[in-house]
């Protein structure tokens, strides 16, 4: 079956069937720190192209370019980032949204590049966007967590908190970290998972440049780091709040490892993966083995257009060889998965 035909699907999943198509995943602003968060275009008609690393699918080739730009072209990567969101606004978004058939877009922030509360000035629009958290691990006093994560909930709702391992400098195992950044992680898992809320974590490595902050490394939000090779995992075991671990947590990485990716299938059930920047055989490969009840839609950030990102997981799903019918990967990838983790948990 081809890619216009799971198109098809979809579109006769959202129109007769009335589901929701989610993107669970969008940087409506640059998290590296190159772009300030403001809109200055007032033009709603610019619209994204796909990039190389789209047209490339996220394969070796793709991840050998980003790494080898990140090192000796840095400027060109910052131009790039640049000259995409200086003109993005959200008629953008809205019109990539459309013409990808979503529905609703989840609209993530990054602490202290991107907070929600900058989100939420230029993107407000309850019906067509769901919000997530974040939280400045290094510069917020412990005691002013709790607090913070309560505001963002009143004020804007959000469904859950982003976290990026890499950007924001720590080991997503509390007691990787030293004994601050420790007690901080900790707290942040526990308000979590009081208040019912779900962790989108960024997954894999980060190319980084140079506007890098000197707390920030490549490598804390590798899967290993998440989970021992013996599967044991003091957040997956300890706290009971859902995970999302973005780009099926191998971002960037040349080589994926998919030992990890079975040890957590096979050992926690509230973990998923998320699509953005995915391979397509790392994403065949996922459903062949697991099936769709664990995966949801994303497509990142702008650089990474929507419509190719949901391209390739539509035809992945149709090339996949597995005993589950089309119409419910799709349902589950694009819909019902991300509304388990919005509504079972409340
Ligand atoms: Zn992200």
């Amino acid at each position: 079956m081809r890619y216009e035909k799971a198109l098809e699907i979809l579109k006769y999943l959202k129109d007769r069937e009335n589901l929701k198509i989610y993107d669970s995943h969008v940087h409506p602003f640059d998290v590296i720190g190159v772009v300030r968060p403001e809109i200055n275009n007032k033009d709603n008609n610019f619209g994204l192209k796909s990039s190389l690393i789209d047209k490339l699918k996220f394969n070796k080739t793709a991840n050998i370019l980003m790494r080898s730009a990140s090192i000796v072209a840095p400027k060109f990567i910052e131009n790039s980032v640049k000259e995409i969101y200086q003109k993005c606004s959200p008629g953008t978004l809205l019109n990539e949204m459309d013409h990808s058939c979503i529905d609703i877009s989840t609209l993530v922030p990054v602490c202290p590049w991107v907070t929600i509360d900058e989100i939420y000035k230029y993107y407000r629009d309850e019906k067509r966007f769901i919000y997530l958290g974040s939280i400045d691990i290094q510069a917020i006093d412990i005691n002013e967590i709790e607090p913070e994560i309560e505001r963002q909930i009143t004020l804007f709702n959000i469904k859950g908190l982003k976290l990026h391992p890499n950007l924001q400098g720590f080991y997503p195992q509390p007691s990787y970290n030293n004994e601050i950044i420790e007690r901080k992680v900790k707290k942040i898992y526990d308000v979590v998972s009081n208040k019912k809320l779900y962790i989108l974590f960024h997954a894999g490595y980060t190319n980084l440049f140079s506007k890098n902050k000197s707390y920030r490394r490549k490598d804390y939000a590798l899967l290993k780091n998440f989970i021992n090779n013996k599967g044991q995992s003091e957040i997956f075991k300890n706290y009971n709040f859902p995970s999302v671990l973005a780009h099926l947590g191998n971002y960037a990485k040349i080589f994926k490892d998919r030992k990890i990716i079975k040890l957590i299938m096979r050992k926690y059930s509230n973990i998923m993966f998320d699509t953005s920047g995915t391979d397509a055989a790392t994403l065949r490969w996922f459903l062949e083995n697991f099936g769709s009840k664990r995966l949801i839609f994303g497509s990142d950030a702008y650089y990474h257009s929507m419509k190719s990102a949901s391209g390739l997981c539509l035809e992945c799903i149709t090339r996949t060889v597995s005993k589950e019918k089309i119409e419910e990967s799709i349902s589950n990838i694009f819909c019902r998965n991300f509304e388990l983790l919005l509504h079972n948990y409340k």
